[in-house]
Order: structure tokens, then sequence, then C-alpha cells
């Protein structure tokens, strides 16, 4: 298509068109005529088709409204009058991405597919979800999503799918924290609001002022359409302009009013546990403005400072502070996404009352950085860095250009601002020639006005308080309710749990579009890996488009290692470029890393064959991505870090301990169902047992009595990496994976590691932990885990389970679990190896979800009876089983398949199940559902109080 600047196209009109390398394509920018909506399109060539609607949306409370108007145009609209189409598409499409999302200033419905006319079918219902939304005459649908009261016995309490999940994610340190931070840093800007809703405040919302807010900002002159990928632009100019040509000109948000930076001091609390010990667990952040969103090159040169002088434990500041001891951890973040980007500074567990000695390390060591200058290769070895992650993107990659772009356009600013990169990275190199970073770490550490101080302290009262508060707050809403208002209360529910139990007519799920069987390919992705032995070692190579990056995965087989030992070891990963090599200080290797190696991470792996579960094989993993020409400097230092690290210094080794505990003790918290599921699945297979040993319940509890006692156990895990490095680090058994354009030359790496006695290829491993089990986290929701191995009643893994695994997840689960029952999440998944496990999310009420697992088979018998398309599953089970990859995580994906066992045949052939998935095979799966429900190990982890509704758990807990 011929587009140039003035051309008229479907009722918009091209406003400039520019060509831009650095994009793979153009930048079209366009105006809607009749509305004045704005729309931006990358027009690159990839097969990923995105778009992307937004709004301006400006808080003015905590209600969290926008939030709650997201999840509610999801629910059903004139065209597409289903309860969810959300979850309709979930269930029928092929899409690559689907999903809406609240920032502080802005809300975004994203959707992507690789097929067009899938693609088409998207767009269609998100237009109508937002413009024609059902939420304007069911107020169901606020008090569903929303908040509403419910009253049981007597005994009244809240209920709502948000006002559940922002109880679970104020629950995290973090969040609490960044929500903290921003209300001292903003508090005469709409930033100081939670945007996503404060649990204390949401009940105030009511459904006059949500609908008000909808009229509000969802119109047409408030939006930014991107588009991102080969979309046909006709035929998408057509279908919004029919939604958009029904509006008038409407008025935009207004600007966002900008905060007057000032000095502010306050305390917050977090929730900690009854028995945790609170001695060193303040948090103390400092927050400071950076700029304006206009100061884009400013807050890249920030994060390339702050990446240099905190960003792993010998930069400068950071070492000072963790050198006094005062602090267990630190790490500065840029936040942009804002219309004022913001740097915050955290201290992690310290006492509350040394914050002043932290102001003054930080102080004196930024006083001596700026007068002593930093470190020139260092900032030279973080320009490097920055660059080569700025064109490493995450799938789908439209999508973070879409974000990204609103950076500067929600704010009427160029959309390809935030875009661009290579002339930043030079002046960056400029600026690093002369004192810029001096300057500007002055300007932005050099004293404390103008910043926010934040006291975060554990409370162990504080999670009860809540409780507390809540009750007290429903208590006296429900004392004062008239007659009326309690029959209006009881009528609202009855007609809530009506709706939310008929199903959708059949004309109206006849709206939804389907796609016919036929555009899904018999024939599964795969890629032709070429394999080849050396010296020992198992060479492999993955033909993957790249852009001339080569990524090289090493996998050092630990099959000499006991269960007790694998588990000793959990820190070992992290250890690796924190600590001093022969030929290296860990600034020196820390610069070679970032000036040669774009990428690399070392972590505990795990491997078995799909059919095998009493043995597996878990590995020492190391990952490293780097451009072609530097590929000799990576390899050896690859060599150097993994053969020449020294283990001596058990100070630092204690320092880094320290750090691993509180992060995985704070993923225990925000992952509770993932935590919960390695625990149950640890009983069915090797494979489970590893996993629990090196990355579950098991090792947080080893990690953290390694980090709290470290003089008593830091033996054990001399010992046991002392037998890593006898028994695994060597070139026999050794598996180098390659993910490159090209085969690249791997022989000199393998052979500098001694031949060595070759370990067995997997090794038997076994674990007992409590069938039902109990693991009390702070924390105001839980997570309900039920699992199950089909090898414990004879049955494989089939297409047939693939697909029912999404008609449970997305029908009987989402509508029991997370509907009625006011999770956040709930589904059901199935593995190649025979795991099949029912999980909950932020779920207020685990006992009832984990009853609710145990009548699959019935729906499942319900779904088989009733007319509900199977076809629809089938293409989305399908999909799912082709996620969008990164060239690195295809390179990882063939890996795996190649572990299991599993080859081109075996893809092809499960393929062809699920695509022949017929309903009888749906029912013979009952039988393995009911064994489930009998038999299943179960795992629940949230709140105390939570875990004594579940009945016959046995309870640990994280603390001591
Ligand atoms: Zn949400």
């Amino acid at each position: 298509m011929n587009l140039s600047a003035g051309a008229k196209l479907k009722g918009f009109t091209v406003n400039r068109i520019r060509e831009e390398k650095e994009l793979d394509g153009e930048m079209v920018e366009m105006t809607h005529d009749k509305t004045g909506a704005q729309l931006v399109w990358v027009n690159n060539n990839t097969e990923n088709k995105l778009f992307c609607i937004g709004f301006k949306t400006l808080p003015e409370d905590s209600t969290g409204v926008f939030h709650i108007l997201e999840h509610s145009v999801l629910c059903g609209s004139d065209k597409y009058p289903v309860k969810e189409p959300f979850v309709d598409l979930l269930k029928s499409s092929m899409n690559t991405f689907l999903n809406a999302m609240t920032f502080p200033d802005k809300t975004i419905y994203p959707v992507s597919s690789r097929n067009k006319c899938d693609f088409l079918n998207l767009v269609s219902v998100y237009l109508d979800a937002v413009f024609a939304p059902k939420l304007r005459e069911n107020p169901g649908i606020f008090h569903q999503e929303g908040i509403h009261t419910e009253i049981n016995d007597g005994v009244p309490s809240y209920k709502g799918v948000v006002f559940n999940e922002m109880k679970g994610a104020m629950s995290n340190v973090d969040s609490r924290l960044e929500q903290e931070l921003l209300s001292l840093l903003f508090p005469d800007s709409i930033y100081r609001h939670n945007s996503g809703g404060d649990p204390a405040v949401i009940p105030d919302l009511t459904y006059d002022r949500y609908l008000k807010a909808y009229n509000k900002y969802y119109h047409p002159s408030n939006s930014r359409i991107f588009l991102d990928g080969s979309v046909p632009l006709e035929e998408t100019l057509e279908l919004i302009d029919s939604y958009l040509e029904k509006f008038g000109r409407g008025s935009e948000a207004g600007e966002i009013a900008d905060q007057i930076p000032l000095t502010n001091e306050g305390t917050a609390y977090y929730e900690a546990a009854e028995s945790q010990n609170i001695e060193k667990s303040a948090v103390f952040a400092i927050g400071k403005i950076i700029g304006s969103w206009k100061d884009r090159d400013k807050l890249l040169a920030a994060q390339v400072l702050m990446k240099t002088i905190a960003d792993t434990n010998e930069a400068p500041l950071k070492r000072a502070v963790l050198s006094s001891g005062i602090a267990e951890d630190f790490q500065i973040e840029i936040e942009d996404g804002l219309s004022q980007p913001v740097m915050l500074v955290i201290a992690r567990n310290m006492s509350d009352g040394d914050s002043e000695k932290i102001k003054t390390i930080i102080s004196d060591t930024v006083k001596k950085l700026v007068k002593e200058c930093i470190d020139k290769k260092s900032l030279t070895a973080s320009i490097n860095r920055f660059a080569y992650n700025s064109k490493q993107l995450s799938e789908p990659q439209g999508l973070e250009r879409a974000i990204v772009s609103y950076n500067s356009w929600l704010y009427d600013g160029d959309p390809m601002t935030y875009l661009l990169f290579d002339e930043a990275v030079e002046g960056l190199r400029k600026m690093a020639e002369g004192d810029g970073f001096e300057k500007l770490l002055n300007d932005l550490l050099g004293s404390y006005d103008n910043c926010a101080l934040l006291h975060l302290l554990p409370s162990r009262s504080f999670g009860k308080e809540l409780r507390e508060a809540e009750e007290a707050r429903l208590k006296k809403e429900v004392s004062a309710f008239t007659e009326e208002d309690k029959k209006a209360n009881k009528e609202l529910n009855e007609k809530l749990d009506k709706w939310q139990k008929t199903p959708d007519s059949p004309e109206a799920a006849a709206s939804i579009p389907l796609l016919p069987l036929s555009e899904v390919s018999e024939k599964p992705e795969f890629i032709k890996t070429r394999e080849h032995f050396h010296g020992g070692a198992r060479i492999l190579f993955h033909p993957v488009a790249s852009h001339g990056i080569v990524r090289i995965s090493m996998y050092f087989p630990l099959t000499g290692l006991s269960l007790e030992e694998l588990t000793a070891i959990g820190v070992l990963p992290n250890l690796y470029m924190e600590l001093p090599t022969e030929n290296y200080s860990v600034l020196e290797l820390q610069q070679e890393i970032k000036t040669y190696i774009g990428g690399i991470h070392f972590s505990l792996c795990h491997h078995a064959k799909a059919n095998d579960p009493k043995s597996c094989t878990p590995c020492l993993k190391v990952k490293a991505g780097f451009l072609k020409e530097n590929l000799q400097k990576a390899k050896e230092l690859i060599e150097e870090i993994i053969l020449r690290t020294k283990f001596h210094d058990l100070d630092k080794i204690k320092e880094i301990a320290l750090q691993v505990d509180e992060g995985a003790r704070q993923f225990m918290i925000r992952n509770g169902h993932m935590v919960a599921s390695k625990a149950a699945l640890s009983r069915y297979s090797a494979e489970g047992a590893v996993d629990e040993a090196m990355h579950g319940f098991t090792n947080f509890k080893a990690l953290h009595a390694l980090a709290r006692s470290f003089d008593e156990k830091s033996k054990a895990l001399c010992d046991a990496i002392r037998k890593v490095y006898k028994t695994a680090i060597i070139r026999n058994g050794l598996t180098v994976s390659i993910t490159a354009d090209e085969e690249a030359d791997v022989r000199d790496l393998t052979d500098a590691f001694p031949e060595g006695e070759k370990l067995p290829e997997s090794a038997e491993y076994k674990i007992a932990l409590p069938e039902k089990m109990g693991i009390a986290i702070p924390s105001q929701i839980s997570y309900a885990v039920k699992c199950y191995n089909l090898n414990r009643c004879g049955a494989e893994n089939s297409g047939a389970l693939s697909v029912s695994s999404n008609i449970l997840s997305y029908g009987y689960l989402w509508n029991a679990v997370r509907v009625q029952g006011g999770a956040y999440g709930s589904g059901l998944r199935s593995r190649l190896n025979g795991n099949i496990l029912c999980y909950s999310y932020r779920d207020p009420s685990p006992a009832r979800s984990l009853t609710v697992y145990d009548e699959i088979s019935k729906y499942i018998k319900e779904f088989c009876e009733g007319d509900e398309s199977l076809e629809k599953f089938i293409i989305s089970s399908i999909a799912d089983t082709e996620p969008l990859r990164t060239p690195g995580e295809q390179g990882d994906y063939a890996d795996s398949l190649l572990f299991m066992g599993i080859g081109e045949e075996e893809l092809i052939r499960r393929r062809k199940e699920m695509l022949h998935t017929t309903r009888e095979q749906l029912l013979d799966l009952c039988g393995i559902f009911d064994k489930m429900a009998e038999e299943a190990a179960v795992c629940v982890s949230g709140g105390e109080e939570a875990l004594k509704t579940c009945e016959g758990l046995t309870v640990f807990s994280i603390e001591d």
C-alpha cells in the first residue's frame, strides 16, 4: 500500500511516516478525523500482529476504579453479550497475547495473534468491549469484579475479584513499598493514589461513581491506538472506524499536573508473621523525582549510572552499604512510565534505627565518587550491557513497543522517543568521557533535599489490624442497614448469584467469532537440531534467526549428588560472578563480562525422559548470550568463571546467602501456588523430588538456615561445592547447546574442562513430605493446590487431556473458583510427564477451592452432554503449545524436547491427537479425575487462619 502524509484512509488521516532502521520498518501516525483519536502503526513485517488501545485514566482516589473498569469492560458488550468474552477468547482463539493492564495514569487493552482472521476477531471483541460494554446497564458486573457485601449466616464479608487481587498484591512488601513511596513523593499529584485499588478504600466506590469514570475516560478522543506487525491495515482501520465514528468529538483527560519536588518523610508497615524474627526486617527507601518524561537521555544515563554503582555486591555504593553491616541488601531502581519518572533507593533487612547511618554512608560514598570520579571502565562496561539489552525485547515484541511508546505519547510527546536507542547510546559514551555521570550522581544523590524518605517496618499486628478494621467497617455498614437496605442487599446477592450461575444463552454464545479447525496447521513448529560429540561432550546446534547473537547453554549433570547435597548447593548459582576468580577481582570480572557478554546466568535445573518417573538428571546450567564477534572472549570468560571462581571468602558467601534468603522469602509469599505445587508434586517422580529439593519449600528452609546460622551450616555447603567440582564440572557427559544463525565452534571451551569420569545419565530420587501439607505465610490470601500423577492409575498423557485442561481452566474452574469463589485465578495443568495439578491464586477461601477440584469429572460429564463447541478448545490448546518465543527461548525449548526424548514425529502425533479429540475421549478421562479427587496430594499456602479452615493439613511455617 502506498501511504503518504495527508492521505485519507477509512476515516483516518495520515499525519507522518518515518522510516526507521532501528524499528526494522516505518512508523505511521494517523488521526481519526471525527474524534481526534490518535493511532500509530509500526509497520515492520513481523508475523505477529498486535493491537493495543490505551486510555489516559487519571485516578482521583485509591478506590481502584480504573482497575475495576479494566476487568469490567471485558465482561460482556452489545455485540458480544456473553458474561465474559475475554474468557471465551481464551477458550477459542489462537492469541499470542490477550490481557489488559492498569497503570498509574493509563489503562491499556492489548491483543495479538499470528493469524490474520484471529487477529481481526480479537480486535473486534476488544473494540466492542471498551466502547459498548454491558457494565453500563448491569451493576452486577461492578459488584462481581469490584466489590459487594455478602451476608452469610449473619456474618458480613466483602467479595470482589479486584478486592482480593489487591489484597494479594498489597501483601507483597515491594508493592507496598512502591505505593507508599509514591504517595510521599507525589503528595499533590495523581500519582499519590493506588491506581490498582487499596483494599481499605475499594469499598468506598459506588456504582454511580464507577459509571461516571467510565463515561468520562472511555471516549475515542481520549484514546491512543497502537498497531504493530503485519496487520491487514485497511480492514483493521475500517473495523476501528466503525466504532469510533459513532462518537462525536469528546475531550481528552487533562494534563497531569507536575508535582513540585519537596522533602517528605513517612513510616508505613507491612505484615509480618506472629513467629517471625523481625529484629532486622525494616526497609528504608529514598525516592526522588528525576525530572520530566521529556528528559529521556537523562533517564537512560541514570539507569546506566545506577547499574554502575549499585547492581552487584562489589559495585562501589552497594559495597559501601553492605560492608557497613547495617543493611543486608541494597538496590536502586529507575521507574519510567510516569510523567515524572522517579529513582527508588532501597536498603533492606536492617534495624529501623539505622536509617540515619545509611544516609551518611550513601552521602559519603557519593561525595567520594563525585570527587575521585567513577571508574571509566565500569561505566563503559555498563553502557555496553545497556546497548545489548536495549535490543533484546521479550515477546510479544509489539507489546513492549506499545508500552514504551506511551512513555512519551501519553503526554503528547513523540511516540517514537522511547523506542530508539542508538543515538542515545552514543550520547552516553560521550558523557562517560567527561564528568557528566559525576554531575548526574551529585544531582540525584548529592543531598536529600527534595527526597522522600520511607521507613517500611514489619508489624506482627498489622495483618490482624487490617482484618479487624475490615470487620469493624463491615459491622458498622451492616448495622446501619434499614430493613430496606437489608432487602436490597439480599436481592443484590441473589441476582448476582443467579446471573453468575446462568449459562450464556446459545444465541449469545454464538456471537463470539470462532475459527475453523482448518486454520490450525497439522505440523507443529520444530527446530531441526544438529548433534555431534567432541571429547565426551555432546554439542547441539539449533539454527535460529538471531541477528548476529550467539547463545550458549552448558549443562553439567549433578547425578553424583544426593538430594540433601542438591539442596545444600541452592546458593551456588548466586555465587558466580560475585566472587573473584584466579585472574580477576570481582570488579574486573564484572567489567569484562559486561563488555563482552550481553547476558549470563547460572542456575540449577533438571530434566527427565517423558516416560520415566523414577529417575532424573539434575544439572548446573550456564546460559550466556553475546555478539558473534565476541565469541572468543565470551568462551574464555565462561571458562574462567566456571573453572576458576574462588570459593574461599566465607564473609562474602554469607552476605550473598542473606540476600538470596530474603529474595526466596518474598518469592514464597508472592508465588504460593508455585511453591505449593512443587511440594505436592514432589511425591510423584524423581523430577518432582529434585525440583522440591532445589527450588521448593525444602530448599527455602535450607537457604534460610544457611543464612541465619551460617557458621554452623557453611561446612555442608563448602563440602557439597567441592563434590560438584570433583564429580560434575567435567567434559564427559557435558551438554553444550548453541542457538544462533550459524554454528559457533565451542570445542576449545569443552576441551578446557577435565575429562573426568562420566556420571550416570540419570539417578533415582525420593522425598517424603506429608500428603496434605500447609505452608504458613504472612498473607491475607491463600493458594490451594491439588496434584496427581497419571502413573498412579496406569494412564498416560494424551491430546484429550491437554484439551480438557483448557475446558476446565476456562470453563469450570474460572467460574467456580474465580467468579463464585472470588479468587484472582485458578487452573488445571497437565504435563508430559504425567503430572496434573489444580491450583488457585490469591484465594480468599482455599478450603472451598479444594472441594471444587473434586467435582471435575462431574463437570466434564456435563460438558460432554452439552453443546458447547469442543473445536474451540482444541484450537486454543494447540495455540498454547506454540507461544511466541524469543531466540533464547527457542533454544531452551529445543533443549528440553531433546532431554525429554521427544522428537518431531512425537510432536506431530500429539498434535494429531489434540486435533482429533472427541467427547468420548473426554468422558474416558473422568476415571482419572475421580482417582485424583480420591488420592491427590494437597498443599495450601496461606495465612495461618486460612490454613485452619482446611482439613487435615500438616502445617509448616516459613519462619524458623
Ligand atoms: Zn486485575
